[in-house]
């Protein structure tokens, strides 16, 4: 525990400064080589689905009669299909499976959306010299890096516990007729962790109404079935709250089976209205002549039977749950009783965001480093690598050990301590 730093008189500050840098010396010379950057499953999560590999022994039919060796099928398989509907929490025609990741359909949707348009001629984002995207930070770097790409500007709007700020998202979206899209990870964001409020998802199916025809809601249900425990927050439906609102087509919704099998060998998801749908394909069609299909009907044949998909992602709870329990020790020991850190405890996804005091967030990057634990770069989390604060650090504890995350999680609160004793001191 760290006493109040306000209380403390500048040599008590000095002292502690002096104790906790002999900490910091010693715990370098352990000579820690360990990593909290990217939300990659484990190796004991990856084995769960080694039964994909031989699964189809030979029977390469699909049960529409597909031979899925051969080309063809830009929708790709029914019954994967249906995974990707159980996945998104919609009805299987209106979805499509690609290939094996869902970062690269948003990328050609967004792609579409800018250079071709999603309704038609006039549609394209393109013609519209401004157009602009709602981000919600902190939030997920590899959204802003395709924003960047296509040279979309960037805006940031503040997450809350329930979402975006929706009267930040609606009075942008009143204003702004350049405003295009708005990004989200609805449940467990990356990398808040949390899940938006039933109000929140029904606010989003209502944007629809407030912009312009040409505005997408770019919906990446990355975590739709990672929970951590059975309590969880559920998400409300978000097509469900769309068809009532009248708004289908202002959603594009994605998912993959990227942290449910195999990380980049898994399949992709798109599920979007019949109007939208029909104007990717017409672009996709030009990229493509099909997905694989036979990973796809690897994954369909995998989670065939009734239930397998929820027994499955039980079996990556047990393994995730130990790791994030244990940052979420750490970070409650260190920072439970005083205002040097603030966090979510999360209940699913594969991250955990972490706010230091103003100004310190890269220092504490700089000074894990420094010990032997890399971190996320402190800014990742916003546009353009910028955090106005300086605070936000995404910690992703779903690679190394129980053990090892212990080890990196003492040296995180340490180095987060140490660095805003020193902040105390010039202050
Ligand atoms: N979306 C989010 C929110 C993610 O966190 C990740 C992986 N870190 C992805 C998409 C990547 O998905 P895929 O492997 O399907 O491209």
């Amino acid at each position: 525990m760290t006493p109040d730093l306000a209380s403390l008189s500048q040599d008590q500050l000095k002292a502690l400064e002096s104790d906790l840098s002999n900490q910091y010396d010693t715990l370098k010379q352990e000579g820690l080589s360990l990593d909290l950057t990217r939300g990659k499953p484990s190796t004991e999560q990856l084995d769960l689905s080694n039964a994909l590999d031989g699964l189809l022994g030979g029977d390469y039919q699909s049960r529409d009669g597909v031979d899925v060796r051969n080309y063809g099928g830009l929708d790709g398989l029914t019954e994967c299909r249906e995974l990707g509907a159980e996945l998104l929490g919609m009805p299987v025609e209106q979805v499509l499976a690609g290939g094996s990741s869902s970062l690269t359909l948003m990328h050609q949707a967004m792609s579409i959306a800018y250079h071709d348009g999603l309704s038609g001629p006039g549609s394209a984002w393109h013609l519209d010299k401004n157009a602009k995207c709602l981000c919600p930070v902190p939030g997920y770097d590899r959204h802003f890096a395709i924003c960047e790409h296509l040279g979309i500007e960037m805006i940031p709007v503040p997450m809350t516990d329930a979402g975006p700020d929706m009267d930040a998202v609606e009075k942008a979206l009143e204003q702004d007729p350049s405003i295009k899209a708005l990004w989200c990870v609805p449940r467990f964001s990356n990398p808040t962790g949390i899940v938006y409020s039933d109000e929140t998802v029904r606010r989003i199916a209502h944007l629809g109404r407030i912009a312009g025809e040409h505005f997408r809601v770019f919906w990446d249900n990355a975590y739709s079935v990672h929970a951590l425990n059975d309590q969880a927050p559920a998400l409300a439906n978000v097509f469900d709250a769309c068809r009532e609102a009248g708004t289908e087509d202002s959603v594009l919704q994605f998912a993959s089976t990227s942290k449910i099998t195999f990380a980049g060998s898994g399949v992709a998801f798109l599920g979007a209205s019949d109007k939208n749908l029909q104007h990717i394909k017409a672009s996709l069609s030009a990229l493509t002549i099909g997905p694989d299909k036979v990973n796809q009907l690897r994954h369909a044949r995998f989670f065939a039977q009734d239930g397998s998909l929820k027994a499955h992602m039980k079996q990556h709870a047990a393994l995730l749950k130990p790791r994030f329990d244990t940052v979420l020790k750490h970070l409650n020991d260190a920072f439970g009783d005083n205002d040097l850190g603030q966090w979510n405890a999360v209940e699913g996804g594969y991250f955990i965001s972490f706010n230091t005091r103003p100004g310190l967030a890269k220092e504490t990057v700089r000074l894990a480093l420094g010990a032997g634990v890399k971190l996320t770069p402190a800014g990742a989390t916003y546009p353009y690598g910028k955090d106005p604060e300086d605070a936000n650090i995404r910690i992703a504890p779903s690679v190394p050990s129980v053990s090892e995350v212990d080890d990196a999680m003492r040296v995180f609160t340490l180095c987060v301590t140490l660095a805003s004793v020193r902040q105390a001191l010039q202050h």
